[in-house]
Protein backbone atom coordinates (compact mmCIF):
# COMPACT_ATOMS: atom_id res chain seq x y z
CA UNK A 1 0.00 0.00 0.00
CA UNK A 2 1.66 3.28 -1.10
CA UNK A 3 0.84 6.36 1.10
CA UNK A 4 1.72 9.47 -0.75
CA UNK A 5 1.47 13.37 0.44
CA UNK A 6 -0.21 15.68 -2.07
CA UNK A 7 -0.15 19.99 -2.37
CA UNK A 8 -2.90 21.35 -4.78
CA UNK A 9 -0.77 23.54 -6.33
CA UNK A 10 -4.11 25.11 -8.46
CA UNK A 11 -7.40 23.55 -8.21
CA UNK A 12 -6.03 21.58 -11.45
CA UNK A 13 -1.96 20.93 -10.17
CA UNK A 14 -1.17 18.63 -7.82
CA UNK A 15 2.14 18.03 -6.10
CA UNK A 16 3.29 14.75 -4.73
CA UNK A 17 5.44 13.07 -3.04
CA UNK A 18 5.53 9.10 -2.05
CA UNK A 19 5.88 8.26 2.05
CA UNK A 20 7.80 6.11 3.55
CA UNK A 21 6.53 7.40 6.99
CA UNK A 22 4.99 10.10 8.96
CA UNK A 23 7.52 11.33 11.65
CA UNK A 24 4.89 13.61 13.46
CA UNK A 25 1.82 15.07 13.33
CA UNK A 26 -0.34 17.88 15.88
CA UNK A 27 -1.72 20.31 16.14
CA UNK A 28 -0.81 24.11 17.83
CA UNK A 29 -3.49 27.23 18.30
CA UNK A 30 -2.31 28.52 14.93
CA UNK A 31 -2.17 25.16 13.05
CA UNK A 32 -1.41 21.61 12.00
CA UNK A 33 2.04 20.48 12.07
CA UNK A 34 3.40 17.66 10.56
CA UNK A 35 6.63 15.94 9.25
CA UNK A 36 7.27 12.90 6.62
CA UNK A 37 10.03 10.95 5.72
CA UNK A 38 10.23 10.25 1.91
CA UNK A 39 12.76 8.23 -0.07
CA UNK A 40 13.09 11.55 -2.57
CA UNK A 41 12.67 14.64 -0.96
CA UNK A 42 14.31 13.14 2.69
CA UNK A 43 11.74 14.91 5.92
CA UNK A 44 9.81 17.43 5.24
CA UNK A 45 7.74 19.76 6.99
CA UNK A 46 3.87 21.10 6.09
CA UNK A 47 1.90 23.83 8.14
CA UNK A 48 -1.81 23.08 7.64
CA UNK A 49 -1.02 20.77 4.97
CA UNK A 50 0.95 23.19 2.86
CA UNK A 51 4.96 22.26 2.10
CA UNK A 52 7.01 24.60 4.06
CA UNK A 53 10.28 22.75 3.33
CA UNK A 54 12.49 19.36 2.52
CA UNK A 55 15.68 18.43 3.24
CA UNK A 56 16.38 17.81 -0.70
CA UNK A 57 15.77 21.84 -1.51
CA UNK A 58 15.31 23.97 1.67
CA UNK A 59 19.37 25.28 1.33
CA UNK A 60 17.85 27.23 -1.85
CA UNK A 61 15.19 29.14 -0.27
CA UNK A 62 17.57 29.50 3.15
CA UNK A 63 20.78 30.42 1.11
CA UNK A 64 19.16 33.10 -0.88
CA UNK A 65 16.62 34.99 1.73
CA UNK A 66 20.11 34.98 3.57
CA UNK A 67 23.07 35.91 1.13
CA UNK A 68 21.44 38.11 -0.76
CA UNK A 69 20.77 40.68 1.86
CA UNK A 70 24.13 40.03 3.33
CA UNK A 71 25.98 40.81 0.29
CA UNK A 72 24.93 43.88 -0.06
CA UNK A 73 24.34 45.40 3.41
CA UNK A 74 28.66 46.39 4.83
CA UNK A 75 27.80 46.05 8.21
CA UNK A 76 25.36 43.97 9.59
CA UNK A 77 24.91 43.67 13.51
CA UNK A 78 21.20 43.79 14.24
CA UNK A 79 19.33 40.78 12.61
CA UNK A 80 15.27 40.20 13.09
CA UNK A 81 14.08 37.61 11.49
CA UNK A 82 9.91 36.64 11.80
CA UNK A 83 8.64 33.55 11.24
CA UNK A 84 11.36 31.31 10.32
CA UNK A 85 10.42 28.57 13.01
CA UNK A 86 12.50 25.57 11.23
CA UNK A 87 15.55 27.43 11.88
CA UNK A 88 16.86 27.40 8.28
CA UNK A 89 17.42 30.86 7.95
CA UNK A 90 19.47 31.22 11.87
CA UNK A 91 21.79 28.55 10.57
CA UNK A 92 23.06 30.42 7.69
CA UNK A 93 23.07 33.71 9.42
CA UNK A 94 25.06 32.29 12.71
CA UNK A 95 27.87 32.09 9.54
CA UNK A 96 28.55 35.48 9.84
CA UNK A 97 30.82 36.54 12.98
CA UNK A 98 29.81 40.36 12.43
CA UNK A 99 26.54 39.77 13.71
CA UNK A 100 26.05 40.28 16.66
CA UNK A 101 22.24 40.03 17.39
CA UNK A 102 19.53 37.75 16.02
CA UNK A 103 15.75 38.20 17.18
CA UNK A 104 13.80 35.45 16.06
CA UNK A 105 9.62 36.20 16.19
CA UNK A 106 7.97 32.95 15.94
CA UNK A 107 4.29 32.60 16.74
CA UNK A 108 4.18 28.60 17.31
CA UNK A 109 6.25 27.40 19.56
CA UNK A 110 5.78 24.08 18.48
CA UNK A 111 7.38 24.49 14.74
CA UNK A 112 10.60 24.92 16.79
CA UNK A 113 10.17 22.20 18.95
CA UNK A 114 9.04 19.84 16.55
CA UNK A 115 11.72 20.95 14.24
CA UNK A 116 15.09 20.43 16.54
CA UNK A 117 13.02 17.35 17.45
CA UNK A 118 12.72 16.29 13.79
CA UNK A 119 14.91 18.33 11.47
CA UNK A 120 18.24 18.76 13.21
CA UNK A 121 20.08 19.80 9.94
CA UNK A 122 17.76 23.31 10.07
CA UNK A 123 16.99 23.32 13.43
CA UNK A 124 20.76 22.94 14.23
CA UNK A 125 21.19 26.52 15.38
CA UNK A 126 19.13 27.54 18.14
CA UNK A 127 21.77 27.57 20.67
CA UNK A 128 23.86 30.42 19.14
CA UNK A 129 24.33 32.65 21.87
CA UNK A 130 23.47 35.55 19.67
CA UNK A 131 19.56 34.73 19.56
CA UNK A 132 16.42 35.77 21.22
CA UNK A 133 13.31 33.76 20.55
CA UNK A 134 9.61 35.69 21.04
CA UNK A 135 7.05 33.58 20.71
CA UNK A 136 4.28 36.01 19.63
CA UNK A 137 2.96 37.56 16.10
CA UNK A 138 5.11 39.21 14.21
CA UNK A 139 2.64 41.97 13.00
CA UNK A 140 2.75 42.81 17.16
CA UNK A 141 6.28 42.57 17.69
CA UNK A 142 7.18 45.09 14.92
CA UNK A 143 4.96 48.17 16.07
CA UNK A 144 7.16 48.22 19.07
CA UNK A 145 10.47 48.64 17.10
CA UNK A 146 12.23 51.64 16.09
CA UNK A 147 15.46 52.17 14.23
CA UNK A 148 16.86 48.88 15.84
CA UNK A 149 17.71 46.60 12.57
CA UNK A 150 20.46 46.17 10.11
CA UNK A 151 18.32 43.31 8.18
CA UNK A 152 14.58 42.10 8.80
CA UNK A 153 14.13 38.75 7.07
CA UNK A 154 10.46 37.66 6.58
CA UNK A 155 10.54 34.11 5.98
CA UNK A 156 6.49 33.36 6.46
CA UNK A 157 4.23 31.26 5.64
CA UNK A 158 1.37 32.16 3.07
CA UNK A 159 -0.43 35.23 3.08
CA UNK A 160 -3.73 33.14 4.76
CA UNK A 161 -3.95 31.87 7.92
CA UNK A 162 -1.45 33.09 10.66
CA UNK A 163 0.81 34.81 8.16
CA UNK A 164 -2.25 36.76 6.45
CA UNK A 165 -0.97 39.92 8.70
CA UNK A 166 2.78 39.72 7.48
CA UNK A 167 1.82 40.65 4.23
CA UNK A 168 -0.01 43.88 4.80
CA UNK A 169 0.89 47.74 4.38
CA UNK A 170 0.88 47.96 7.99
CA UNK A 171 3.40 45.95 8.85
CA UNK A 172 5.18 46.50 5.53
CA UNK A 173 5.24 50.15 7.16
CA UNK A 174 6.24 48.72 10.61
CA UNK A 175 9.56 46.87 8.91
CA UNK A 176 10.66 50.25 7.09
CA UNK A 177 10.14 52.18 10.76
CA UNK A 178 12.28 49.21 12.48
CA UNK A 179 15.36 49.46 10.44
CA UNK A 180 17.98 51.65 10.88
CA UNK A 181 18.70 54.47 7.97
CA UNK A 182 20.54 52.19 5.65
CA UNK A 183 18.84 49.05 6.39
CA UNK A 184 17.73 45.85 4.03
CA UNK A 185 14.11 43.86 4.58
CA UNK A 186 14.18 40.60 2.28
CA UNK A 187 11.04 38.83 2.46
CA UNK A 188 9.40 35.42 0.79
CA UNK A 189 7.47 36.84 -2.11
CA UNK A 190 5.19 34.12 -3.29
CA UNK A 191 5.88 33.21 -7.17
CA UNK A 192 4.56 34.45 -10.40
CA UNK A 193 3.63 30.99 -12.12
CA UNK A 194 0.14 30.27 -11.54
CA UNK A 195 -2.95 32.79 -11.44
CA UNK A 196 -3.40 32.99 -7.75
CA UNK A 197 0.70 32.73 -6.47
CA UNK A 198 0.84 35.78 -8.98
CA UNK A 199 -2.15 37.95 -7.82
CA UNK A 200 -0.93 37.23 -3.84
CA UNK A 201 3.07 38.59 -5.50
CA UNK A 202 1.50 41.53 -7.01
CA UNK A 203 -0.38 42.73 -3.50
CA UNK A 204 2.49 42.25 -1.33
CA UNK A 205 4.90 44.30 -4.32
CA UNK A 206 2.15 46.95 -4.25
CA UNK A 207 2.25 47.02 0.13
CA UNK A 208 6.24 47.18 -0.11
CA UNK A 209 7.00 49.41 -2.74
CA UNK A 210 4.52 52.21 -0.32
CA UNK A 211 7.16 51.41 2.34
CA UNK A 212 10.62 51.38 0.63
CA UNK A 213 12.50 53.63 -1.83
CA UNK A 214 14.62 51.06 -3.58
CA UNK A 215 12.40 46.88 -3.81
CA UNK A 216 13.30 44.88 -6.54
CA UNK A 217 12.29 41.08 -6.44
CA UNK A 218 14.54 37.98 -7.16
CA UNK A 219 14.03 35.10 -8.30
CA UNK A 220 15.53 31.13 -7.01
CA UNK A 221 14.73 27.27 -8.53
CA UNK A 222 12.85 25.44 -5.23
CA UNK A 223 11.65 22.33 -6.71
CA UNK A 224 9.03 21.24 -4.11
CA UNK A 225 7.66 24.96 -4.35
CA UNK A 226 4.47 25.90 -6.40
CA UNK A 227 5.84 25.91 -10.00
CA UNK A 228 9.56 25.63 -8.55
CA UNK A 229 9.81 29.32 -9.36
CA UNK A 230 10.13 30.89 -6.31
CA UNK A 231 10.31 34.64 -5.83
CA UNK A 232 11.95 36.88 -3.21
CA UNK A 233 11.51 40.71 -2.23
CA UNK A 234 14.26 43.02 -1.47
CA UNK A 235 13.73 46.37 0.01
CA UNK A 236 16.13 48.79 0.84
CA UNK A 237 16.14 52.49 2.69
CA UNK A 238 19.68 52.88 0.66
CA UNK A 239 21.41 49.96 -1.18
CA UNK A 240 20.48 48.64 -4.58
CA UNK A 241 20.69 44.78 -4.41
CA UNK A 242 23.01 44.65 -7.72
CA UNK A 243 25.53 47.92 -7.63
CA UNK A 244 25.59 47.68 -3.96
CA UNK A 245 26.60 43.99 -3.99
CA UNK A 246 30.64 43.53 -2.60
CA UNK A 247 30.94 40.20 -4.51
CA UNK A 248 34.97 40.07 -3.61
CA UNK A 249 33.96 41.10 0.09
CA UNK A 250 31.53 38.62 0.43
CA UNK A 251 34.00 35.74 -1.45
CA UNK A 252 36.70 36.87 0.97
CA UNK A 253 34.31 35.16 4.07
CA UNK A 254 35.44 32.04 2.61
CA UNK A 255 31.20 31.01 3.50
CA UNK A 256 30.48 27.58 2.21
CA UNK A 257 27.21 27.30 -0.24
CA UNK A 258 25.35 24.84 -1.86
CA UNK A 259 23.38 26.98 -4.02
CA UNK A 260 24.26 30.99 -3.75
CA UNK A 261 27.53 32.94 -5.49
CA UNK A 262 27.76 36.37 -6.16
CA UNK A 263 27.34 35.68 -9.79
CA UNK A 264 23.94 33.37 -9.82
CA UNK A 265 23.38 36.77 -7.20
CA UNK A 266 23.44 39.10 -10.27
CA UNK A 267 21.70 36.90 -12.07
CA UNK A 268 18.96 36.52 -9.99
CA UNK A 269 17.13 39.86 -10.56
CA UNK A 270 16.81 39.70 -13.85
CA UNK A 271 13.74 38.25 -14.28
CA UNK A 272 11.47 36.99 -17.01
CA UNK A 273 9.73 39.42 -19.13
CA UNK A 274 6.37 37.97 -17.70
CA UNK A 275 6.98 38.83 -14.40
CA UNK A 276 8.47 42.01 -15.06
CA UNK A 277 5.55 42.29 -16.65
CA UNK A 278 3.36 41.62 -13.19
CA UNK A 279 5.47 43.95 -11.67
CA UNK A 280 5.30 46.64 -14.19
CA UNK A 281 1.92 46.59 -13.37
CA UNK A 282 1.92 47.69 -10.16
CA UNK A 283 4.32 49.97 -9.62
CA UNK A 284 2.29 52.23 -12.69
CA UNK A 285 -0.72 51.49 -11.15
CA UNK A 286 0.80 53.40 -7.25
N1 LIG B 1 10.11 28.77 4.20
C1 LIG B 1 8.71 28.52 4.43
C2 LIG B 1 7.90 29.12 3.32
O1 LIG B 1 8.42 29.88 2.52
O2 LIG B 1 6.72 28.80 3.26
C3 LIG B 1 8.25 29.07 5.75
C4 LIG B 1 9.23 28.92 6.86
S1 LIG B 1 8.68 28.91 8.49
C5 LIG B 1 8.13 27.29 8.71
C6 LIG B 1 7.24 29.93 8.52
C7 LIG B 1 6.93 30.25 9.96
O3 LIG B 1 6.18 31.44 10.05
C8 LIG B 1 6.09 29.17 10.66
O4 LIG B 1 6.86 28.57 11.67
C9 LIG B 1 4.90 29.94 11.23
O5 LIG B 1 4.49 29.48 12.50
C10 LIG B 1 5.46 31.35 11.28
N2 LIG B 1 4.44 32.40 11.31
C11 LIG B 1 3.28 32.46 10.60
N3 LIG B 1 2.61 33.60 10.90
C12 LIG B 1 3.37 34.28 11.81
C13 LIG B 1 3.22 35.52 12.49
N4 LIG B 1 2.14 36.30 12.29
N5 LIG B 1 4.21 35.91 13.32
C14 LIG B 1 5.31 35.13 13.53
N6 LIG B 1 5.51 33.93 12.92
C15 LIG B 1 4.54 33.52 12.07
Amino acid sequence: MEFWYSENHTDNVKFSIRVDKQLFSGKSEFQRIDIFESEEYGRFLTLDGYMMLTEKDEFVYHEMITHVPMAVHPCVKDVLVIGGGDGGVLRELVKYDTIERIDLVEIDKMVIDVCKEYLPSVACCFDDERLTVYYEDGLKYIRRCANMYDLIIVDSTDPFGPGEGLFTREFYGSCSNALREDGIMVNQHESAFYKNDAIAMQRAHKRIIESFPISRVYQAHIPSYPSGLWLFGFSSLKYHPVRDMNAKKWNSLGIKTKYYNTNLHRGAFYLPNYIEELLENVEQAI
